[in-house]
């Protein structure tokens, strides 16, 4: 799949919706989701979403609003390229790194029917916590486009959950660790970039300092507090035992002062490597 997405990021010559089915179809594909639709919105106030909504015959669809992917994908160019940029890889890179992150949630629809390792778990938690917190607010049965469109209360808490939300941390990186393997393909200083945003998302929800057991504690574990939902956080800590470092950070679990400390080096050293390619 890295290899397909990274060349049509090349081949291309321009970036409309026409692009955006190919990088769709073949995320598709190599995902083996094939129940899903692609949906073009010109209202929406998120760049792109999915939805597990029955549609055409589907079982779901992802929606996106183009002006704003283009409009966040400008934005995002001067803050990583600072001025000296190429723009035609960043464009395209960009907008299949959105997609990733959309599949990544229809993705995770699957982990959770049928996974019982960690991730399974902790999805698990997430969203079936977030279900009975809508529930608890709404006294309605949980519906997610009442969730977006219905509920200001419940919007307020959502939103200020995001940056801690197990599903939101996994599927900005898991996606972004993608979207790195494809840049790698195109350019070194693409790469460097979008490794960049790999790992500056890994910090995503940990706070700046470190608690009284001397822990940068878990987003996740905090998340599921929030949503009064940790019933398997016991199981989680027990299979978190010997996970490797990154992954510590994928999940969201407590990290040591060591596990901050090495993360902050490597992203010293790829910012470092940035500045030599400029
Ligand atoms: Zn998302």
């Amino acid at each position: 799949m890295e290899e397909s997405l990274a060349r049509m990021a090349v081949d291309s010559k321009k970036y409309g919706h026409k692009f955006i089915k190919n990088v769709f179809d073949n995320i598709a594909e190599n995902y083996n989701i094939e129940n899903v639709d692609l949906v073009i919105s010109d209202t929406s106030d998120c760049v792109a979403a999915y939805y597990p909504i029955k549609i055409n015959g589907k079982s779901g669809y992802i929606e996106y609003n183009y002006e704003l992917i283009i409009k966040r994908c400008l934005s995002r160019i001067k803050k990583y390229y600072e001025g000296d940029f190429n723009e035609n890889h960043f464009i395209p890179l960009y907008i299949i790194t959105v997609f990733l992150h959309e599949f990544e949630h229809a993705r995770q629809e699957i982990v959770l029917r049928h996974n019982k390792d960690i991730e399974g778990l902790i999805l698990s938690d997430s969203i079936n916590g977030l279900d009975n917190l809508y529930k608890k607010y709404t006294g309605d049965n949980y519906n997610i486009l009442k969730l977006y469109f219905g509920s200001k209360r419940f919007e307020k808490i959502s939103n200020k959950l995001y940056s801690y939300n197990p599903e939101e941390r996994l599927a900005y990186i898991k996606s972004t660790e993608i979207a790195a393997k494809v840049a790698s393909l195109v350019s070194t200083k693409d790469y460097f970039v979008f490794k960049k945003s790999f790992l500056q998302k890994l910090k995503y929800g940990y706070s700046q300092n470190e608690d009284e057991r001397g822990m940068f504690a878990s987003p996740t574990k905090r998340y599921l507090d929030e949503i009064s939902n940790n019933n398997h956080w016991k199981d989680i800590e027990l299979m978190s035992d010997n996970l490797f470092f990154i992954e510590r950070f994928l999940y969201g679990l407590d990290v040591s002062r060591e596990e901050m400390e090495t993360l902050n080096k490597i992203l010293k050293v790829n910012s470092l490597q940035l500045k030599l390619i400029r």
